[in-house]
């Protein structure tokens, strides 16, 4: 029998309304189950009386399993292979931040250590970047609201959750509803997160599903307009001070194109009308973020390419090193003296702010664009806790 997370917060509140209970007991029930998720749902304390065979026979305290819990070898990054209920794997990603590496304002940061959950919102990935392991899985499932918050109370074992970033396996906005469902919990009770501790980072191609059967029956160019600027207005109206990130990897569309196969169908210029439009409405700054890809797209043209196309913007440009996975991919990491070079293009002539991103959790395939449920690999990391047998997973 398949019953919903106590995190399907949809589920959940239409039972209760069915049975005339009111929605406000709710996040009791998800306190209890953060501190104490091996318990049973009959042990919740204060619910009224029929809410009880509700909750015994329709939902589980945790649909999801731990299977894995890997630490990286300086301990700062620990990657999660989850098992959904049924039978999928997912992997989420926590990554420590030492207070003691960055400085704040020439001091040590304050509020000691800091970790990010990097989370999955769907199995696989439709979209099929080239540079990302995720991207070679296929599609295969989007994740439930509660399967997403899932993966917070399981890292929540291990470390103290500050923020949370949509950028683990899968496109979020190609799931929209449930993780807009699950950030709303993320920052309700109990877990309180701040929208501004939380990141969603999307490929814009969102709007290819939403899009599709106006696109063939009408005028393709005005279309995937109406539609970028509409997604993004969506996102923006739904999750107001959520951060947004794109993934925009290229200065071009035709290198963009090379690199995410899924951009061909949306031109460069009508994405950065998009996000004018979404700054404009929403006074935020966005986060870009870029892959270095070793003479693909990290060369000094490119960075004045990149930096004439958002000089206008208020944005953050994150350069991520790019992390080869195996065999799969022909692209080379770029050099530091090229991520260095590119950093001072940007930041020299655009006066664009500009982050190199930490590399954490190469060592153990935790790192960006590395997540990918790789059972052989599982098995020859070393420094692994395992929590149940691995073979008796099957995908
Ligand atoms: S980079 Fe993101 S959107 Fe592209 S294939 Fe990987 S998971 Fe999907």
């Amino acid at each position: 029998m398949v019953f919903s997370s106590v995190f399907d917060v949809g589920t959940l509140r239409k039972e209760f309304e069915n049975a005339g209970i009111s929605s406000q007991f709710i996040p009791i029930i998800w306190k209890h189950v953060r501190q104490k998720p091996n318990s049973e749902l009959d042990e919740v304390p204060s619910l009224p009386a029929p809410a009880y065979p509700i909750l015994r026979s329709k939902f589980k305290v945790m649909t999801s399993s731990l299977i894995s819990a890997t630490d990286s070898m300086d301990g700062l990054t620990t990657k999660l292979l989850i098992r959904l209920q049924k039978g999928n794997l997912v992997e989420a990603v926590i990554m420590r931040y030492d207070p003691r590496l960055g400085k704040y304002d020439g001091k040590p940061r304050p509020g000691g250590q800091r970790s990010t959950l990097c989370v999955s919102s769907q199995v696989g990935c439709k979209m099929a970047c080239k540079f990302c392991a995720t991207g070679t899985m296929g599609f295969k499932n989007n994740l439930s609201s509660g399967e997403i918050v899932e993966q917070l109370v399981l890292a929540s074992r291990f470390s103290d959750i500050r923020n949370v970033v949509f950028m683990g396996m899968g496109e979020p906005l190609n799931n929209f509803t449930a993780v807009v469902e699950a950030i709303q919990i993320m920052m309700g009770s109990p877990f309180q997160l701040s929208p501004k501790r939380i990141t969603v980072s999307t490929v814009d191609h969102l709007v290819l599903r939403w899009q599709s059967v106006e696109t063939l029956l009408s005028g393709l160019y005005e279309i995937i307009k109406v539609g970028i600027i509409h997604s993004i207005n969506k996102f923006h109206d739904t999750l107001p001070n959520v951060n947004l990130a794109v993934s925009l990897h290229a200065p071009d569309q035709d290198i963009r194109c090379q690199i995410m196969p899924s951009a061909r169908a949306f031109p460069l210029g009508r994405l950065m009308e998009a996000l004018r439009a979404y700054q404009e409405k929403s006074q935020q700054k966005i986060f870009i973020e870029y892959i270095m890809l070793d003479g693909v797209n990290d060369l000094e043209r490119h960075a004045h390419q990149l930096g004439k196309l958002l000089q206008t913007l208020e944005v953050v440009v994150n350069l991520i090193p790019f992390n080869p996975i195996g065999t799969f991919s022909s692209f080379r990491a770029s050099t530091q003296q090229n991520v260095k070079l590119f950093q001072k293009v940007l930041r020299g002539s655009y006066n664009i702010r500009t982050t190199i991103r930490q590399q954490m959790g190469e060592d153990i395939s935790g790192a960006c664009g590395q997540l990918v449920v790789n059972l052989s690999e599982q098995r020859s990391t070393g420094n692994e806790r395992l929590l149940a047998d691995i073979e008796d997973l099957h995908i």
